[in-house]
C-alpha cells in the first residue's frame, strides 16, 4: 500500500515538513487497523507510519517530514538507511539469508566477535557471542557469569533498565509498564543504591560506598556472580553516576571475585563520544552486553569479555536458532566501518556541546529545567515543578506531545517519568537539530 518508490537514507530532503496534522488521515487509518490487528500491549508513542527514513529525518505516509530526536531507541546511531549498511545488507540476502551459526558457520560471525574484541573496553584477551536482543545478551552475560563463579546472586541498581524476558524484567528496576502484572520474577536478583548526582548529592566514592556495604550486608560478596551496570542508566532517566562510582564498584567486583558487567546496550557504539561510555574513566569491564546501536537497525547484540570467563560455559551452553545472523552481522560489520570512517565518535560530540549548550542558556530563564546531563549525543534534561525539585511528569509528556505534533519526535525517560532525552542518528545536522532543539523550547514555552 505504500510507495514501493521510495528511498530513505542521507539522500533524502533533511527538512522538517509538516503537510496534514500529526497523525495524518492515513497514519489513522493504520491506526485504526492498527488497534484491530495487534495486541494493545504494544503501544505506539507517536502514531505516524514511516515510509522512509534518514540522515536526521523520517517521512510518514502522508508525506510528513519529521525530524528524529531519537533514533529508534539509539538504534540507528549512522542514520536510518546508511548507504554502506543497505549495500552490505543486499549483497549479504543474496548469497544466503541463514544457517544457523551453530550448525554450519559464516566468516561475518567471526569478523563482528574479531571486531568487539578488538573495540571493546580493555586490551585484555577476549572472546565474544552474539544474541538478537539486548535482553538476550544480558540473560547470556547472566548465565556465563554464573558458570564462571559458581554462584546464584545477582546485584543491579535503583533505575536500571535491562530488557523485558523474565529475568530482564526482575532486573529492571521500573514496575509500570515494564513489570506490571507479568511477575513472578527469576530469583536471587539483588538491588543497590546507584548514583544520582542531581538527587542525592553524593560523590561518586559515597555512593559506591553506600551500594558496596548493602550488598556485602544484604547478599554477601561470597554469593555474588555478578554486578551489572549501565555506564549511564538509559530509560531509568539518563543518569551518569558520579565520578568515581564506576570504578570504585569494579574495585571492590575484582577484589571479591564477582564478575563487573557493563551494560552498554544503550550507550554503546560512538553515542556517548567514546566508542563505548566505560572509555571515558578508563573503566574495563569482564563482561560488556552490546545491541542498539551495533548494526545500523539490524536486531543483533554481543556478549563480550575475559576469555577465562567467556569460554568457561560447555560447548552447545550458549546459542540460538538466529543468534549472530548473516544478515544482521554483515550490517554490524558495514555500521562499525561508518562509525569509523565518518568519526562519529566526534560528531557525538559535536552533538552533544550544542544540545548542552542550548539548554544551559534556556534554564537560566526556565527553572523547570532541573538538570542537563548526559554524554556526547546521549543528552537529557530533567523537568521538575519551579522552585523545586518534584518531578514534573505530565509537563513532560505535554512537551513531548507538542513535539510530535510539530514534528520532532521525541522520547521521554526516567523513574519518575520526568526526562526528556535526546538521542539523534548521529548522521543529522547541525541545522535540523538545532530547529528540533526550538521546538523543544517553543514547547516549554507554551506549557
Ligand atoms: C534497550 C536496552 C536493553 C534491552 O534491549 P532489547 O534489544 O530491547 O532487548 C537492555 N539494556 C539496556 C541498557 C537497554 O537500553
Amino acid at each position: 500500500m505504500t510507495d514501493a518508490t521510495i528511498i530513505g537514507g542521507p539522500s533524502l530532503p533533511q527538512e522538517r515538513k509538516l503537510v496534514t496534522a500529526i497523525p495524518g488521515p492515513k497514519s489513522q487509518e493504520l491506526l485504526a487497523r492498527k488497534n484491530a490487528a495487534v495486541a494493545s500491549g504494544v503501544g505506539v508513542a507517536l502514531p505516524v507510519f514511516t515510509v522512509a527514513a534518514g540522515g536526521g529525518v523520517l517521512v510518514d505516509v502522508d508525506g510528513n517530514s519529521l525530524i528524529d530526536l531519537g533514533s529508534g531507541i539509539a538504534v540507528t546511531g549512522v542514520g536510518n538507511s546508511a548507504p554502506k549498511v543497505v549495500e552490505a545488507v543486499k549483497a549479504q540476502v543474496e548469497r544466503f539469508t541463514h544457517t544457523c551459526f551453530t550448525v554450519t558457520p559464516y566468516d561475518g560471525y567471526v569478523e563482528v566477535a574479531e571486531k568487539l574484541n578488538e573495540l571493546t573496553p580493555g586490551d585484555h584477551d577476549k572472546r565474544s557471542a552474539l544474541f538478537n536482543s539486548g535482553a538476550e545478551a544480558v540473560e547470556n552475560a547472566i548465565k556465563i557469569a554464573r558458570h564462571f563463579t559458581k554462584r546464584n546472586a545477582v546485584v543491579v541498581f535503583d533505575h536500571a533498565y535491562h530488557g523485558r524476558t523474565n529475568l530482564t524484567m526482575g532486573m529492571t528496576a521500573k514496575n509500570m509498564p515494564y513489570k506490571d502484572g507479568f511477575g513472578p520474577f527469576a530469583p536471587e536478583v539483588y538491588r543497590a543504591p546507584a548514583s544520582y548526582p542531581y538527587r542525592d548529592g553524593l560523590t561518586g566514592a559515597e555512593a559506591a560506598a553506600q551500594a558496596i556495604l548493602q550488598i556485602e550486608k544484604q547478599v554477601g560478596a561470597a554469593n555474588t556472580a555478578a554486578v551489572i551496570i549501565e555506564p549511564i542508566q538509559g530509560e531509568g532517566g539518563f543518569i551518569a553516576p558520579a565520578e568515581g562510582f564506576l570504578p570504585a564498584i569494579q574495585e571492590w567486583a575484582t577484589a571479591n571475585g564477582v564478575v563487573f558487567i557493563l551494560d552498554e546496550v544503550q550507550t554503546g557504539f560512538a553515542r556517548t563520544g567514546d566508542m563505548f561510555a566505560a572509555d571515558h574513566e578508563g573503566v574495563v569491564p569482564d563482561l560488556v552486553t552490546t545491541a542498539k546501536g551495533i548494526a545500523g537497525g539490524m536486531p543483533l547484540s554481543a556478549v563480550t569479555g575475559r576469555t577465562d570467563i567467556m569460554n568457561s560455559a560447555h560447548a552447545g551452553g550458549l546459542g540460538g536458532t538466529y543468534t549472530g545472523n548473516p544478515t544482521a552481522v554483515a550490517a554490524a560489520l558495514a555500521t562499525i566501518e561508518t562509525y569509523q570512517e565518518e568519526n562519529l565518535v566526534e560528531r557525538a560530540r559535536e552533538i552533544g556541546a550544542i544540545i548542552e549548550e542550548f539548554f544551559t542558556e534556556l534554564a537560566k530563564s526556565d527553572d523547570r529545567i532541573g538538570d542537563i546531563r548526559g554524554r556526547g549525543a546521549m543528552q537529557a534534561i530533567e523537568l521538575v515543578e519551579s522552585g523545586s525539585k518534584t518531578p514534573a511528569a505530565a509537563l513532560t509528556g505535554a512537551i513531548a506531545k507538542y513535539a510530535g505534533e510539530q514534528g520532532v519526535i521525541l522520547l521521554t525517560c526516567g523513574t519518575y517519568g520526568n526526562v526528556i532525552r535526546f538521542l539523534p542518528p548521529l548522521s543529522i545536522s547541525d541545522e535540523l537539530l538545532r530547529e528540533g532543539l526550538q521546538i523543544v523550547a517553543d514547547a516549554l514555552a507554551a506549557n
